[in-house]
């Protein structure tokens, strides 16, 4: 998995993971990329400023990120599940509902981890409130 820093068209700033970066520009041509506050689909990777370089030789260089092999990637967002799952609550699909209550002092302040919808997600994030999108592995899909 890849995370891309990602601009729109309207110049909303949002990342997004991604299998690698063939699959990346196949979805984007797709237009399977869309903007979380607009909708857009005319997305671009965000160019990212270059790290001071600090020896001569460094300048111009490549930065190549690898590509994990599937199955360490799969560990890895496993073992990122399990610790969400072992630290958080479930809520279910009131994730949003329940996220409000603790944004705003209604219930006590504590993680929880849920189903929600793009269009949620983005709404809580408007509202100041931090929620972070979990990737689903292939097998969790059954
Ligand atoms: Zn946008």
């Amino acid at each position: 998995m890849i995370r891309y820093a990602l601009i729109c068209d309207a110049g909303h700033a949002f990342e997004s993971w991604f299998r690698d970066s063939e699959s990346f520009d196949r979805q984007v041509k797709r237009g399977q990329v869309n903007c979380p506050t607009c909708q857009s689909s005319r997305i671009t990777k965000q160019i990212m400023a270059p790290a001071v370089a600090t020896r001569k030789e460094e300048a111009g260089q490549p930065m190549v990120m690898p590509a994990a092999p599937d199955a360490e990637i799969r560990q890895m967002l496993r073992a990122l599940r399990e610790q969400i799952e072992a630290n958080a609550e479930h809520v279910g699909p009131r994730f949003a509902e329940e996220a409000r209550k603790i944004h705003y002092g209604e219930t006590e302040e504590r993680a929880i981890y849920g189903t929600t919808s793009v269009q949620e997600a983005t709404a809580l994030h408007e509202e100041g409130i931090e929620v972070m999108p979990i990737p689903v592995l292939p097998d969790d899909r059954n």
